[in-house]
Parts: structure tokens; C-alpha cells; sequence
């Protein structure tokens, strides 16, 4: 041995003792983060793109105390949230949270995801304790949901249940789809409050969360991008040098924008530079993006946000000529465009046309129980669909001014075609009750859609009274929400009835538009009253608000050339909600719900109250061989005026 090996020897053991520099996170992962078979096109180690690096380093960095990533998809956001997790076990071992939209999702994330991450990259295959099966109380013991390493643990839990997050507390909080998070985890509250929360404790404590967003207005993920600095990824002209974000369209808020022929667009899509009007090249898109920087437009208060879409992406799935063209595909239709917009433009929808949003509608539900009101109601009504194998029906309560509780919504299944089984399984809706804070109260009016099973439907009908119970018809291009009742002919048994049965027509255009007018009308401040119209729901699922919504008014020409306005239904909906709601509403028109806001509440409720409400019409000659009108509708108007 000489002087010179053993300076040698000692230098290494110096080496070896030294503890390692510490690596930014797009560092650590371009060295040591390998992408899983499982969920990657691309296998093998990690490269970091331009727009990513600052993305990630924000989330190792001690500056920051939160990033917020508004993003599309194909910007390779998973990849981030994983490798986040693996500099934490790697690098910097703490306690993490990560909140995924459900239960079911967080385990699959689990599986999909960070398993295949320990097992392919072998720094950390090295540090994270081995799974087992039970959640037995052996300390080392790991779950799909639960990953302990050297240093830290690891707790995956979906943001539908408040259980995941009790009486836990971690240092690094990570939230994946914020978008997609019910309004509560369970009944414990708002899961990103819950989340934040876990980590109050820590004076170095680090929250991130990252989604595409749903609906302006009410996405999480613009809220909290609006709370940081508001970062978008600015990339030089190749021509001119101007700096400048990417848009999808032209747009006076400024950005390199997306032009192509509609007719060709995966072969025709580039970009037009904002200042100079230069035109840009697919081809050049690569050297551009490496050439970007991130610029802020808010102040820096220790928030760091970023939008960010796949426009910049460099995946062969995110072409400018595939963005143009799955634009094109989505365009014609409001639900597919309302994805893309999402999904592929990373932005929220914002609202416009006829259509409210069901999403909305879900998130206002209230928690009253189903089948009854929680609030006094002048009046409740129920609007009935026929179909071929069942009755679709919806129970509504009115109070004043039109304010309105959906007592109950169902189907009950029979055949529509037999009288019998009208009596049997439908005539037991008349004999119910529902309960109010007031007490008991039954049905007052029942409509029933006649244009199906027509003759069965008058058959039923006509042997009630007919302030009980009555069949209405659904009429195109009427300007009134309900009209003067029409005589038509009743057959038995194939004989013609000698007495006319009176069908009320619908002006379902009108009852429509008026239903999407109150549909959208918010939610008001505490303590403001409800606006006139308002609609109160039950926990119902989310079919039902689907189907509330799931018509749209789209211009359609006609002869002549003029263009008129029509219902039609979005693309793979069904509406029967829609229209037992609209029968429930014509119902409670009948019975004079509209005289009511004006009248004050002495007024003796003599004259027959359906007339007041209904605008003057001709009306058609009555056989009279029936009760005059005013006589039933009278008594039973007393009946109802009489409860309040
Ligand atoms: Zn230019």
C-alpha cells in the first residue's frame, strides 16, 4: 500500500459519508423515475419536458406552499402527481395524502399507478416495505390504500368518504381531479377543506391539486388557479420572436392562436402568431416549446399556478391537426363539445343557451327526505309519461310564487295498454299521501300524457273527477302553456263513447323554456328568500338531472327559409323527467297556481280558479252531457285555498 491508495481510500469513504445533494424534483426524476408498461405508451426512464420542469420543481420547492395545475389532458399530469410521490419517498420522506374522486379511484391509482412505479424504479423499490394482504396490525403491514416507507407512509383515500380523512395528519397533500370531488366527503364536508386540514400541523406542509375542469363558475380547480399567480406558458414566434401563450381561437385577450380549413383539418391546422400574424408550423411547435417560459399575471403570495393544455403537449395523440379535428367532430353537438372544451382545451364551460347545467342542479340538491316536502305547499300535483312497460311520474309540491319541491320522482312498471293494469298499479297514486311540516296532504291534480296508448289513457282518466285528474297533450308552436280543453272521441271496447272526453293541450315549448328559466335561476345568498320560480330537490341521482336538462333549443330551417327555434334531445339522454315535470307544472296551472302570487290571501276563491289562470282562447264546443267546469273546479279550488 502506498500514500497515494490509501488518500484514494479515504477520499471514497468520504464519498460514501457525504449525504447525497439534494435533486429538484425534475431532477431526481429525469435520473432516477422510470415509467411502467402498465400506464405508459413510452416505457422506460423519465424525461422532463420544458413546461413541465417548472411545474414540478414548484413542488419540491420551499418557497411555495401550494401548486395548482389547471390543465387539459396529454400534458402528462399523472406522471407528475407519481413522480411527486416518488421524490418524497426518495428524497425527502414525510407523511402524504393522496385524494382521488372516489374510493374505487384512489384504489385504482394505487394498482395502476404507484404500485407499478415502486416496483420499476429501483430507488424506490428499495425503500417501500412490502405488501401484504391483511391490513393486519403488524406495523409494516401495507394495503392497496396505504404505503409505508422509510421515513413516511403514504395514505391514498377517495374524496366521496369522510372516513380517509379523519384523524390523520400528513405533511404533503395531493389532490388528483379535484373537479370530479362530490360537494362532501360523505357527510364529514368539502374534501379539500378536509384535506387541507390534515395538514395544518406543518409549518413546511405542501398541498397540490390538479384537474381538468367542469363548469366555470363552480370548478374547484379555476377557484384555486385564481388564488395563485396565475401562470400560462409563454413561447417565442419562430419568425418574429413575439412571446405569447397558445389559444385555441382568436381571442382579444391576446395568444398565438389556432387557424385550419374545417374541411381539412388534421392536414390544415397551424397557428397564427398575435402580434405579426406569422404563420406557425406544426413542425416548428417542438423547438418553440423548448424555447417557453412560464410568465406570472398575479402577485406571488407563496401560491404557484399553472394552466397548461395540449396545444404545448408533444404526444403524438395531441397534433395541432387532431385538436382541429376532434374539434370538429364535437363541435355539433353541446355535450361533446362541452368534453373537448374540458378535456382538450383544459378550460371550464362556460354557460350559454337554453340548457342548465345538471351538474349544478346535482351539486344544489338538499337533503329533505324523498316523498315528502319540507316546507308548507298550496298545492301538489303529479305530471305522468306513458310508456310501452311503465308510468314514469313525478310528484311536486307548489307554494308561492311558484316555488316548487319534487316530492318524489319514479317509475311503476305495467302494461300501459291495459285498462287493469292502470287501476291496479297507477290508481294507488291517488290514494297516497305525503307529508308536509303541516301534516298529511294527497295529491290535487294528476296530468297524464295522452300521446301514447291514447284511448287506454282517456279511459283511465275519465273515471275520475276531472279537477282529479286529467289527460293532457303535448302541441308544438302553441305561445300558451296550457290551453282551453279540447272534446275528443272516446272509444270502448272499440265503440265510439257517446260522451267526448276534454283533452288539455300543452304548449310545450312555452312549459319548457319557462322549466329552464326557473332551472337556472341560483341559489340565493343566506337569509335572501328563494326567486319566484325556484326549484327545491331531494337527494336525487344524478339520471334525474340529466334527464331535466336534456333538451336544447337549436335554429332549424323550415320552409320558405326561415330559421325557428326547436326543442331537440342531446345526443344519448333520455328526457322523461323533463316532461312528467312539465305535465306536473300544467297540472298545477289548472288548478290556478299562476292566479295565486297575484291574489291576496282573503280573496274568496269563488270564480273557477283554472279559468282565471289560463289565457283567453276560443273554446271549442262541449257535448254537454258532463258537469259544467266551474262547478268542479270550484269545489275543489275552495279545498285548496281553504289548507292554506
Ligand atoms: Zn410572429
Amino acid at each position: 500500500m502506498n500514500w497515494a491508495s490509501i488518500d484514494s481510500v479515504l477520499r471514497e469513504a468520504a464519498e460514501a459519508w457525504r449525504p447525497p445533494p439534494k435533486l429538484s424534483l425534475s431532477e431526481w426524476a429525469d435520473e432516477h423515475f422510470y415509467l411502467s408498461p402498465e400506464s405508459s405508451a413510452q416505457v422506460g426512464r423519465w424525461k422532463t419536458l420544458p413546461y413541465q420542469r417548472e411545474i414540478m420543481d414548484s413542488l419540491a420547492d420551499p418557497r411555495i406552499w401550494a401548486t395548482y395545475v389547471h390543465k387539459s389532458v396529454r400534458i402528462g399530469w399523472t406522471k407528475i402527481c407519481n413522480s411527486v410521490i416518488g421524490y418524497t419517498i426518495d428524497q425527502d420522506p414525510c407523511s402524504m395524502l393522496a385524494v382521488q374522486p372516489t374510493v374505487d379511484d384512489a384504489k385504482g391509482y394505487s394498482k395502476e399507478e404507484i404500485t407499478p412505479m415502486i416496483r420499476d424504479t429501483p430507488r424506490l423499490a428499495k425503500k417501500v416495505f412490502e405488501d401484504s394482504e391483511e391490513a393486519g396490525p403488524r406495523e409494516s403491514g401495507n394495503t392497496i390504500l396505504h404505503k409505508r416507507f422509510d421515513g413516511g407512509v403514504l395514505s391514498m383515500v377517495g374524496a366521496n368518504s369522510g372516513t380517509g380523512f379523519r384523524r390523520i395528519s400528513r405533511k404533503r397533500v395531493l389532490f388528483d381531479e379535484t373537479d370530479g370531488y362530490p360537494a362532501s366527503a360523505g357527510s364529514d364536508g368539502d374534501p379539500i377543506k378536509l384535506g387541507m386540514k390534515r395538514a395544518d400541523y406543518f409549518w413546511d406542509r405542501k398541498i397540490c391539486a390538479g384537474s381538468t375542469p367542469k363548469i366555470k363558475g363552480s370548478s374547484r380547480i379555476e377557484s384555486l388557479f385564481e388564488s395563485g399567480d396565475r401562470r400560462r406558458f409563454y413561447v417565442p414566434c419562430p419568425q418574429c420572436g413575439h412571446m405569447d401563450f397558445l389559444v385555441f381561437s382568436k381571442r382579444e385577450a391576446g395568444g398565438h392562436y389556432m387557424v385550419f380549413d374545417t374541411a381539412r383539418p388534421r392536414e390544415t391546422a397551424h397557428y397564427v402568431c398575435s402580434k405579426n400574424g406569422c404563420v406557425i408550423e406544426h413542425h416548428q411547435k417542438r423547438e418553440m416549446v423548448e424555447r417557453g417560459e412560464w410568465r406570472a399575471s398575479a402577485p406571488f403570495t407563496g401560491i404557484a399556478s399553472f394552466h397548461i393544455w395540449a396545444a404545448y403537449s408533444f404526444s403524438p395523440n395531441a397534433t395541432w391537426g387532431q385538436i382541429a379535428e376532434e374539434f370538429i367532430e364535437a363541435k355539433g353537438n353541446r355535450e361533446t363539445l362541452k368534453v373537448f372544451v374540458n378535456t382538450v382545451l383544459g378550460e371550464t364551460w362556460a354557460e350559454s343557451g337554453d340548457v342548465p347545467d345538471w351538474e349544478r342542479l346535482y351539486a344544489r340538491r338538499e337533503t329533505y327526505p324523498i316523498g315528502t316536502t319540507p316546507h308548507d305547499v298550496e298545492l301538489i300535483t303529479c305530471g305522468v309519461d306513458v310508456q310501452q312497460d311503465r308510468w314514469e311520474y313525478e310528484v311536486v309540491g307548489w307554494g308561492r310564487n311558484k316555488e316548487s319541491w319534487s316530492i318524489e320522482a319514479g317509475a311503476i312498471p305495467g302494461d300501459t295498454s291495459n285498462l287493469d293494469d292502470w287501476n291496479k298499479k297507477l290508481s294507488p297514486m291517488l290514494e297516497r299521501s305525503f307529508a308536509t311540516p303541516s301534516g298529511k296532504q294527497m295529491i290535487d291534480m294528476m296530468a297524464v300524457d295522452s300521446g301514447y296508448n291514447t284511448q287506454t289513457v282517456y279511459n283511465w282518466c275519465r273515471q275520475f273527477e276531472r279537477d282529479h285528474v286529467v289527460a293532457v297533450k303535448g302541441v308544438a308552436g302553441r305561445h300558451m302553456l296550457v290551453s282551453a280543453p279540447s272534446p275528443v272521441e272516446v272509444k270502448t271496447n272499440g265503440k265510439r263513447s257517446s260522451r267526448a272526453y276534454r283533452v288539455w293541450p300543452v304548449g310545450v315549448d312555452v312549459a319548457k323554456a319557462e322549466l329552464y328559466g326557473w332551472l337556472r335561476i341560483g341559489v340565493p345568498l343566506d337569509g335572501e328568500p328563494y326567486a319566484p320560480g325556484f326549484l327545491h330537490f331531494p337527494q336525487y341521482d344524478d339520471d334525474y338531472f340529466k334527464q331535466m336538462t336534456a333538451e336544447h333549443r337549436v335554429p332549424v330551417k323550415i320552409k320558405g327559409g326561415f330559421t325557428v327555434m326547436e326543442w331537440q334531445l342531446i345526443g344519448g339522454r333520455e328526457n322523461h323527467r323533463l316532461d312528467t315535470r312539465v305535465y306536473a307544472r300544467v297540472a298545477a296551472a289548472i288548478l290556478g297556481l299562476d292566479r295565486l302570487d297575484a291574489e291576496e290571501p282573503e280573496a274568496p276563491p269563488v270564480p273557477p280558479a283554472y279559468a282565471q289562470a289560463l289565457p283567453v282562447e276560443p273554446v271549442e264546443p262541449v257535448v254537454q252531457d258532463e258537469a259544467p267546469d266551474s262547478r268542479f273546479s270550484a269545489r275543489r279550488a275552495r279545498g285548496w285555498l281553504r289548507r292554506r
